[in-house]
């Protein structure tokens, strides 16, 4: 596992020359001709990152860079996406990431559908897959679906002929807020034998299984820390470590991302309070003094401050929380960039 681990990383590293002349070539082309020409990329669905090679997660860490460059232009746009119709179909609330998805597209020069469960005939029974044939049926290239149900966006995959993106499936996976926390990563410090730790509610959280499975292909060290009872059974399986003591591990720790207590999913009680929570697991101003002097501040929102984070630290020199957000956009317009066109293909 670790062989291979730092096999895919060496390879990465090899092939950056030319994944920067694919992410060049993506992006001048769509910039020149209205019409990307896709980088070396297959999949029409993002469903996971446990599917994706490590050199598929380099093609998309690539090409957000330089949407990302096209973000600081005047002129936010270009017109990549242009005659493809995008559609958000959140199943669950969200802030963040429809708009963060709605922005992307919009920045494509795609259309977008907004479409939202509330006030929809979901609330009459409608099924997932009637309700996504019948936005397919309105011609959407691109459906990016955000569910309560582990496995919703792999079972749109099987039945839909266009692509799928999933913005978040129960507590599976949310694979482009993993992307972006990568991103956000990867632009300050080098992964290869990195240590993140991801702390808190791991059991419950999609993103950090996203994170786990993305970090490692890339060549990072994960810890996940956490109450026992937060951590779910197997997870040294898919190469994290396991420490339920913060203190013991802040030391070492270069990178981390903390994930808020998923009240929602929880049926039971998993901790005796949320002061003894915040006294064991929450990152104050105080405990951070244990951890490096360069350590990095992720957090994929929303926040509970005072609880998971002090709003000090949020806001603190070592917080890139509001760059995740801002990288956020640059990632899924990667993301909806190679998948549309995976499936579609440039529009003649
Ligand atoms: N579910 C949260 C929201 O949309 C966080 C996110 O998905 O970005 O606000
Ligand atoms: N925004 C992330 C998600 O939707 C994290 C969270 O909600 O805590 O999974």
């Amino acid at each position: 596992m670790a062989t291979t681990t730092r096999a895919n990383a060496a390879a990465t590293a090899a092939g950056a020359g030319a994944r920067a002349a694919t992410r060049d070539t993506a992006v001048a082309a769509a910039d020149r001709e209205g019409r990307g020409t896709p980088a070396p990329w297959a999949k029409r669905h993002l469903l996971s990152l446990e599917e994706l090679s490590c050199d598929e997660i380099g093609v998309l860490l690539d090409t957000a860079e330089s949407f990302k460059e096209v973000l600081t232009r005047d002129v936010k746009k270009v017109p990549s996406l242009r005659g493809k119709t995008v559609a958000n179909l959140f199943f669950e609330p969200s802030t963040r990431t429809r708009t963060s998805f709605e922005i992307a597209a919009k920045r494509l020069s795609a259309d977008i559908i907004n479409f939202q469960a509330a006030g929809s005939s979901v609330q009459k029974g409608e099924s997932l897959v009637d309700t996504a044939l019948n936005i397919q049926a309105m011609q959407a290239d691109t459906v990016v679906v955000r569910h309560a149900s582990s496995g919703a966006s792999q079972l749109l995959a099987r039945e839909l002929d266009c692509s799928v993106v999933n913005a978040g499936d129960g507590i599976h996976e949310h694979p482009t807020q993993g992307l972006l926390d990568i991103f956000t990563i990867r632009e300050r410090r080098d992964l290869e034998g990195l240590h993140v730790c991801l702390v808190g509610d791991i059991r419950h959280s999609r993103v950090a299984r996203s994170n786990i499975w993305g970090l490692i292909k890339l060549g990072a060290q994960v810890t996940v820390c956490g109450p026992p009872t937060l951590i779910p059974h197997g997870i040294e399986e898919i190469g994290a470590n396991v420490a339920y003591d913060l203190d013991s591990v802040l030391p070492t720790v270069d990178v981390l991302n903390i994930l808020r207590i998923q009240f929602e999913r929880q049926h039971g009680a998993f901790f005796p309070s949320i002061r003894e929570y915040a006294v064991e697991y929450g990152i104050s101003v105080e405990r951070l003094r244990q951890a490096r002097e360069e350590v990095l501040i992720l957090h994929p929102q929303p926040m509970h401050r005072g609880i998971e984070i002090a709003a000090e630290v949020a806001d603190g020199h070592h917080s890139a929380i509001l760059d995740q957000v801002t990288n956020g956009v640059a990632v899924r317009m990667a993301v909806l960039f190679h998948t549309t066109l995976a499936s579609s293909g440039p529009d003649s």
